[in-house]
């Protein structure tokens, strides 16, 4: 089995920061391929659109209308943060409108259909197996369905989220800010739970956010960091639930703790590439930079990296050798601002200052180039 293509240009990643690179570049004709790894069935986080990421993704869409038939609509947030009573922020007021509550694979599915029917090449279960610099391009082995596959392109987008293996692949170091980790229960919701909107509520190991998901059901999810989960034994339901239950706010119109036997654990550490791009690839979204969840923007910066990033790529298509180099200083100069907006959000809530999950994040806030580690 096997098969060589050719195109100008691959993702690596069809999460949305890929299929948002992807759709810049072949809507300016360049010949794109998309090599996901998945066929969008297993789950994944990330299920509020905030509303400036829905006004993205209509812009995006545009002229087709953005299907919000098994989204539902948020209407804002309570947070209990820095304070023992809710705050409430209603969406009503806000210049892009709602927000919307969605079933993450569904809606990265929804936007791979739609950069397959302005002409990206989809490869769905497929995986970068293998990758090297040849020349001026690049040359990609992949395992799919249908056996080893070969790819030749001239640039490469790495969009791999948090593993970043184009970038790896090149010998460029992920710095890490922090060890933050997501522990998530999806339940049922129960028929006289209506509300909808995003519930956020600190407590002394970390914080917690609810959502309500489509079809009947809500997302709890707790964060915090890993070596704070395991002295809980949070990252098994019993402890967990433990720490549910210690909860004030979370669970209000639940009719008491859901019972939980399996758990999704993600690790979403802030972090950086130390160059999120180089001599014909870039990396965009989770890849280039993870920023914590309580900033509620991972979809919003897929979107915009990837597309800027194809932008930079078409430049140095066009031979334009200053493009990529200034997609990368754009991406640190971001993480910077993302790194005092952080520290500042943070910063809000005092009240278990000695507690080792709210000590680290209180610590001055460090520069995009003072790191945990790099990896
Ligand atoms: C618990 C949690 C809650 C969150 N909540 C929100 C939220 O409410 N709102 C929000 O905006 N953001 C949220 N985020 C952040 C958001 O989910 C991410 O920022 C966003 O998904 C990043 O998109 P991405 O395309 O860069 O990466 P990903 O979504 O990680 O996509 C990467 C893609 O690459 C594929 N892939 C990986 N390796 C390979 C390979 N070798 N070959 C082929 N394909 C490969 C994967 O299958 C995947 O499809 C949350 C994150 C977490 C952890």
């Amino acid at each position: 089995m096997g098969g060589r293509a050719t195109q100008e240009a691959v993702v690596v990643g069809g999460g949305v920061a890929g299929l948002s690179a992807a759709l810049t570049l072949v809507r300016a004709g360049v010949s794109t391929c998309v090599v996901e790894r998945t066929d969008y069935s297993p789950w994944r986080p990330g299920e509020t659109l905030s509303p400036v990421a829905f006004a993205e993704l209509r812009r995006w869409l545009a002229p087709e209308p953005l299907e919000t038939e098994g989204f539902l609509a948020s209407y804002g947030l309570e947070a209990t943060w820095g304070s023992e009573e809710p705050h409430h922020h209603s969406f009503l007021t806000n210049p892009y409108g709602r927000g919307w509550h969605v079933e993450r694979r569904r809606l990265d599915s929804l936007l791979a259909r739609h950069a397959q029917s302005q002409g990206v090449a989809l490869w769905r279960n497929a995986c970068v197996t293998h990758l090297e610099h040849e020349g001026r391009g690049w040359r990609l082995q992949a395992s799919t369905p249908e056996g080893p596959r070969q790819l030749h392109c001239t640039v490469l987008v790495d969009a791999t989220g948090r593993s970043a293996q184009v970038a790896r692949y090149r010998g460029v170091r992920r710095q890490t800010h922090d060890k933050l980790c997501s522990v998530s229960a999806i339940v049922d919701r129960p028929p006289s739970h209506e509300e909808h909107l995003l519930r956020v509520e600190a407590t002394p190991s970390g914080w917690w956010y609810t959502a309500p998901l489509p079809q009947g059901r809500l997302i709890l999810t707790l964060m915090s960091d890993v070596d704070v989960l395991e002295r809980h034994n949070a990252l098994r339901p019993e402890g967990w639930s433990a720490l549910l239950a210690r909860t004030r706010h979370l669970t209000r119109g639940l009719g008491g703790l859901p019972a939980v036997q399996r758990l999704h654990v993600r690790p979403c550490e802030t972090s950086r590439l130390e160059r999120a791009a180089g001599e014909g690839w870039a990396a965009v979204g989770d890849a280039a930079a993870m920023w914590d969840p309580l900033s509620s923007s991972g979809i919003v910066k897929g979107l915009r990296t990837g597309q800027a990033a194809a932008r930079a790529l078409l430049a140095s298509l066009r031979g334009d050798r200053e493009a990529l180099e200034g997609y990368a200083r754009e991406r640190e100069e971001e993480f910077s601002g993302y790194l005092e907006a952080r520290h500042a959000h943070y910063a809000q809530e005092r009240r278990w200052a000695g507690e080792d999950f709210w000590r680290r994040r209180h610590a001055p806030a460090p520069s995009p180039h003072m790191a945990l580690g790099a990896a």
